[in-house]
């Protein structure tokens, strides 16, 4: 079976799936799995095609001590045990700076590009960066794929690019990239299939997990986004704040003594819904709390996407449809429904029922603007660009690598 392997690469974990090449270069997903808790109880799990478990076992901590070495489990498991040698890799890098519009195919130049770019994403790219290193050094002639979560912003006009500061540094890359751009990009692909005409339209899509963004379509094309220079900006997040006056941060370094490694570590894991309730991050556990600040997180999530929803379809110029994605706006009844009654300016009006059971199209006949829940797969996007730069290469003679 020829596949392709997919990899998510965090601090403490790595994501990965298997999908299969069908006929007429379609694919279709055999494997998820992860290998979590790097450097604390490392565990290896997957599960196949309809969820049955193919492996649910821990490792010593010396074992897998970093994600190159998780990886190599990973690749050494799928090769021994399930006799998988995939013929390309393909490769979650969040930041592909002001440079990479497209995924690109991996090489020692290319990885050397987004190694300068480790200080725009401190807490992703080098984990992204990682395997793909311990890859290129056993596997060179693998072919890998790196697709970027910034790449689906990048033709978005200056003004939506741009922040109010000396030109000099825009120029070296001090931008408002964008991020969560596979996920909007398989939105804007699946939405064709959805809503014909309403893809051609102005859309806002909320990406809602424990990241969260909102991007603005136009015809399919990202216009404008909540996310800036890096994934801290925009919506509050499980552990991150959202947009922030950066008159807190200089705060925080004046009058709390904070390093910037500290205002670093504040910023990207004790702010957010984790921050604002003490209880959690996770809005399940949000939702099920009796704890009065666990419902200030909640209206205050609320609150800020409807109003960076405004901000969104002021520069569509109007609004032909909302999407719900990601693991709370897939999921949360709830939320859901809280944030369509902060639209209800726009017209907007919810079936419950429909809601309540998680349809496709969750908004009532009346409603002026249809509201969708489309589930994201960036895996899926992430998989089909590896496979078409690999259709693309003059002389595809990977079929002999191994992974492991
Ligand atoms: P993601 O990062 O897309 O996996 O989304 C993770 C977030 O989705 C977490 O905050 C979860 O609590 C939330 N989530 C997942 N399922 C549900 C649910 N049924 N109700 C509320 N939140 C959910």
């Amino acid at each position: 079976m020829d596949t392709i392997l997919v990899v998510n690469a965090g601090s403490s974990s790595v994501k990965f799936q298997i999908f299969s090449i069908e006929g007429e270069g379609r694919l279709r997903r055999q494997i998820k799995g992860q290998i979590d808790g790097i450097g604390s109880r490392p565990r290896l799990r997957a599960s196949g095609v309809r969820g049955e478990p193919l492996a649910h076992r821990a490792y010593p901590i010396e074992l897998v001590s970093d994600v190159p070495t998780a990886m190599g489990i990973a690749g050494g498991w799928l090769r021994d045990e399930l006799g998988m040698s995939p013929m390309a890799v393909g490769h979650r890098v969040v930041h592909g700076g002001p440079d990479y519009d497209r995924p690109v195919l991996i090489d020692h130049g290319v990885v050397a590009r987004l190694e300068r770019l480790v200080a725009l994403a401190p807490i992703h790219q080098p984990h992204n960066l990682a395997p793909v290193r311990s890859l290129l050094a056993n596997f060179p002639t693998l072919p890998q794929v790196a697709c970027f979560d910034t790449a689906f912003h990048r033709t978005r006009d200056a003004v939506s690019d741009l922040y109010a500061i000396p030109h000099q540094l825009y120029a070296e890359g001090v931008r408002r990239y964008g991020f969560h751009g596979l996920s909007y990009e398989y939105i804007a692909k699946t939405l064709p299939h959805v809503a014909p005409e309403i893809a051609k339209g102005r859309v806002i899509v909320a990406h809602l997990g424990s990241g969260a963004s909102m991007c603005a379509l136009k015809g399919g094309r990202s216009i404008e986004s909540t996310m800036g220079f890096t994934a801290l900006d925009g919506l509050p997040m499980g552990t991150r704040p959202g947009q922030i006056d950066p008159g807190v941060v200089l705060y925080l370094i004046s009058e709390k003594g904070m390093s910037p490694a500290k205002v670093q570590d504040f910023l990207y894991r004790d702010c957010g819904l984790k921050g604002l309730s003490g209880v959690s991050n996770d809005m399940r556990e949000l939702e099920a709390s009796e704890d009065p600040k666990a419902k200030l997180a909640i209206d205050y999530f609320v609150y800020r996407v409807g109003l960076d929803a405004g901000m969104l379809a002021a520069a569509l110029q109007g609004l032909d449809a909302f999407v719900f994605t990601a693991g709370i706006g897939e999921n949360s009844t709830r939320i859901r429904a809280r944030i369509v009654d902060q639209l209800r300016w726009l017209g907007v009006t919810l079936s419950a029922d429909e809601n309540s059971r998680n349809a496709q199209l969750i908004s009532r006949s009346d409603s002026r603007i249809p509201v969708y829940i489309i589930p994201t797969d960036e895996e899926l996007m992430i998989a089909k660009h590896t496979l078409s730069l690999l259709l693309e290469r003059p002389s595809p003679n990977a079929r002999h690598n191994n992974v492991s």
